[in-house]
């Protein structure tokens, strides 16, 4: 186990709160993804995160390599500040030996799914909202279903945005699950295709065997796979982000940004203005901007694409 790599993919609470125990197992490397930055409402349930990452306004991917690598110096571990997109997901997961699924929302779980099916690689799905939490895993070199094979069978309330809020124990306890399953794998080999839930609220519990809803036609997982999610890009662009009230706009080709440059054209116009190496944040007519160092931009307090695409072309043209 010590010379395992494991990918995590958000850096939310699912993702703090696995990294936690797979970084004091001991794994080999863990490699930590995430797109978004530290926020004062993350707290309750983001365990990774202190009051002073709010603060200083840092991205989840970095507070999180700093904070695990505090915890168990023979860990080697990455946090990578970046939006997994149908173009950089292969190579962001490449070297890895499973990925642990922490995302927020369907499209990006899809799109991992394809990428693991594509790259064979053990995937640990895990999903929270509200005080219920559900887990699944799939090998994909072997007769069982993954995630788009059961689609039709996962339970609607995994289907839609995060609105309901939630809460740590229903986090903690999905993590523990999920890497229960992972540290099971690593030193036996084993996984079982059970779609597992848990309410930590009302005490229900389920644990169905899906070893049979393996779909011959899956387009993700069956031998004639197009694995639809990477070929198409569902990186779109820009995204209202669900539950958030909030859009992300990236620019085709996006690349690197200069962060200090970005800060003197507009500091006479905007006010609450924080700068640090990975993004730049500020007030700007009422709303909440985020300029990432990799050229994406938050626009909080709207849902609204064209009002986030005038409030980007008035600051950055
Ligand atoms: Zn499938």
């Amino acid at each position: 186990m010590g010379k395992s790599a494991v990918f995590i993919l958000g850096a939310g609470a699912l993702g703090s709160s696995g990294a936690e125990m797979l970084v004091r197992a001991g794994v080999g490397k863990v490699t930590i993804v995430d797109r978004d930055y530290v926020e004062w409402t993350n707290l309750h349930r983001q365990q990774l995160y202190t009051e002073q990452d709010v603060a200083d306004r840092l991205p989840k991917a970095v507070c999180a390599e700093r904070r695990l690598a505090a915890i168990n110096r023979d860990v080697r571990i990455s946090g990578i500040v970046a939006d997994v997109t149908a173009e950089n997901i292969q190579k962001l997961i490449a070297g890895h030996d499973v990925l642990l699924d922490a995302t927020d929302n369907m499209e990006t779980r899809l799109l991992a799914n394809d990428a693991a099916c594509k790259m064979g690689l053990p995937f640990f799905m895990g999903a929270c909202v509200g005080s219920y939490g559900l887990t699944f895993p799939f090998g994909v070199q072997t007769e069982q279903p993954c995630l788009h094979c059961l689609l039709d069978t996962l339970p609607a309330q995994t289907m839609t945005c995060d609105t309901a809020g939630i809460i740590s124990p229903a986090v903690v306890t999905t993590a523990a699950r999920q890497v229960a399953g992972v540290l099971k794998y690593l030193t036996t080999g084993e996984m079982e295709p059970k779609l597992e839930s848990a309410d930590v609220w009302t005490g229900e519990r389920s644990s169905i065997d899906v070893s049979g809803l393996k779909k011959r036609d899956c387009p993700s997982c069956s031998e004639h796979a197009s694995y639809p999610f990477l070929t198409t890009g569902t990186s779109v662009r820009p995204a209202v982000l669900c539950g958030r009230d909030t859009v992300q706009l990236i620019w085709p080709g996006s690349r690197r940004v200069e962060l200090p440059l970005f800060v003197q054209s507009v500091k006479k116009v905007v006010s609450n203005l924080v700068h640090n190496p990975y993004l730049v944040a500020c007030e700007y007519h009422g709303h909440r901007v985020v300029l990432f160092r990799d050229g994406r931009m938050l626009v909080h307090g709207t849902k609204s694409i064209p009002t986030a695409k005038k409030i980007a072309s008035e600051l950055i043209g």
